[in-house]
């Protein structure tokens, strides 16, 4: 019967489902019990003009080295600590880490006195859980007043899911963080579930198109056409259009094609260390640009 058929697959299915959450338990306690000072790490990846290849930017990524684990991905973690509240603390690290690194960039750019060059920004993924703590606000303050940072060397990457509840609070929050100078991304733009109207109604700067739209440009029509659509509706609205994950050129040359002006990916650049983001904003242009040199991607060499 179907009854014994699901126990059976149950029971099939039982080991895999507890090696599972003992690992997940056994992360859980290696987070919890981790000092966030000395246990993370965070890595930064470059946000080029597509059609210079110039860096405008860099994208702070957490990471967590452990000593049997490995490096450990966010992807790994992040939610843990989200549940646990760890997210909290650990995000208001990373931006003190990333806010103090932007500072160093701008005084070497400075220093260097290149006419044509700009200090990069920096961006910060910010997970609900932090953005709904009631003590966001002032921990972005902090850091800024901490680092000395422009508050326009400063965007906070927030997903779909945060502006899913269209809720007041959440619009006088975004509006007072907007109002510090500093700018708001969607990140991962067209994978959540909200009304596009949230892009009218929010103080937003930024799309960040996903990877996964980005992927298949040059195989597939139907997503040239998304993501055509989506730059088209960025520059209507006057927002930047950031595509994630840009592996080859052909991917470069469309998005160049439809208008679209910044990109990440490791045709440019993984994610480096701050030393070497600290080498690459005095560098020459990143990517595979005729007449430029070829810069192999950071651990592909
Ligand atoms: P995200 O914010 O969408 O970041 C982009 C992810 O794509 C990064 O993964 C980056 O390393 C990866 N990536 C960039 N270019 C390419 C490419 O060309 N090919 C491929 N295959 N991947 C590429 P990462 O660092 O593993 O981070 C994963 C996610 O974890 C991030 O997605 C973000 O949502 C979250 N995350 C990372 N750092 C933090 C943090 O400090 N706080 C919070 N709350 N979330 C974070
Ligand atoms: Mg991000
Ligand atoms: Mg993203
Ligand atoms: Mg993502």
């Amino acid at each position: 019967s179907a009854k014994t058929a699901g126990k059976r697959q149950w029971r099939r299915y039982h080991p895999e489902l507890q090696s599972g959450m003992a690992e997940r338990a056994n992360l859980q306690e290696a987070l919890d019990s981790s000092s966030i000072e000395t246990s993370f790490l965070v890595l930064y990846q470059p946000i080029v003009e597509l059609a210079s290849g110039q860096i405008a930017g860099f994208e702070a990524l957490v990471r967590w080295p452990h000593s049997t684990r490995g490096m450990v991905l966010p992807e790994q973690f992040i939610t843990l600590a989200e549940e646990s509240g760890q997210i909290v603390p650990l995000g208001a690290w990373v931006l003190d880490q990333a806010a103090a690194e932007a500072v160093r960039w701008e005084g070497s750019v400075l220093r260097s006195r290149t006419a044509d060059r700009k200090p990069p920004y920096i961006s910060v993924n910010v997970s609900p859980r932090q953005f709904r703590d009631d003590d966001f606000y002032d921990v972005v303050r902090r850091a800024l007043d901490l680092s000395g940072i422009e508050p326009a060397s400063l965007v906070l990457e927030l997903t779909e899911s945060v502006l899913m509840y269209n809720d007041e609070r959440i619009l006088c929050e975004m509006n007072s963080l907007t109002e510090l100078g500093i700018r708001i991304a969607i990140d991962d733009f067209g994978t959540g579930y909200s009304s596009l109207s949230y892009l009218r109604e929010f103080p937003i700067s930024i799309l960040k198109i996903d990877k996964s739209f980005v992927d298949e440009l040059g195989r597939s029509p139907e997503q040239y056409a998304l993501v055509e659509g989506i730059a088209h509706l960025a520059d209507t609205l006057g927002l930047t259009v950031i595509a994630e994950g840009v592996e080859n050129v052909r991917q470069q040359e469309l998005l160049i094609s439809m208008g679209c002006e910044l990109a990440q990916g490791y045709l440019f650049a993984e994610p480096v260390s701050a030393e070497e983001a600290g080498q690459l904003v005095l560098a020459p242009p990143l990517g595979r640009l005729a007449g430029s040199p070829v810069r192999p991607a950071e651990g592909k060499q």
